[in-house]
């Protein structure tokens, strides 16, 4: 079973490829950022954009957001083996500047398909960029760490753990809000 999801996972990689989505973004990028960790993980989190450590490597949440991250997901016990990690769009910007709406949205059939693949029973949106694509309209400080159902999924809005690197006083508000992932993954179950 993993297999095929990651045949199919595969296959939207190469899609992205072959239909030359964002060309401006791919000629920059140095390689395209797909997604990384378990086809068959339980939660799936969604970021915004690959960075600069993140286009080098090829793969989302390696720098210091990413570090930050693999230090949240301990404190709920999990790896990132136990989870699925992606971004909205899977090129990195020019100079780290926000995706553009018409990024977006040329990237978000594809995570769609992704999650279509993945099946995971909660959807964590890191940053206002990736719970808009979902959530549109809903304001991250209002609805932080509150899950929603939504068209048969569950989501979960989280401050994007770059802003928490930036602003000490997040830090803590990320870390209650990441506690609330095994209780709403109990409920769900
Ligand atoms: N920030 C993101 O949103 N995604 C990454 O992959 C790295 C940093």
């Amino acid at each position: 079973m993993v297999g095929t999801k990651q045949a199919k996972l595969d296959d939207i990689k190469q899609k992205i490829i072959d239909k030359d989505i964002t060309p401006e973004l791919a000629m920059s990028a140095t390689q395209i950022v797909f997604g990384d960790g378990n086809p068959d993980a339980e939660v799936v989190f969604v970021g915004e954009a690959p960075g600069k450590n993140e286009d080098l490597q090829g793969i989302p949440f390696v720098g210091a957001a990413g570090n930050f991250l693999n230090e949240m997901l301990a404190t709920i016990g999990l790896t990132r083996k136990d989870i699925y990690i992606t971004n909205i769009v899977k090129y990195r910007p020019p100079n780290n500047r926000d995706p553009l709406p018409e990024e977006k949205k040329a990237f978000l059939p594809f995570l769609e398909s992704q999650l279509d693949v993945i099946q995971p029973k909660l959807v964590v949106t890191l940053g206002r960029h990736s719970m808009n694509c979902f959530l549109p309209d809903l304001q991250i400080s209002e609805c932080h760490g509150k899950p929603m159902r939504l068209n048969g999924r569950v989501y979960l809005p989280l401050f994007h753990p770059a802003a928490a690197l930036y602003n000490g006083g997040l830090r803590q508000t990320l870390l209650d809000d990441f506690a609330r992932i095994p209780l709403t993954l109990k409920k769900i179950n």
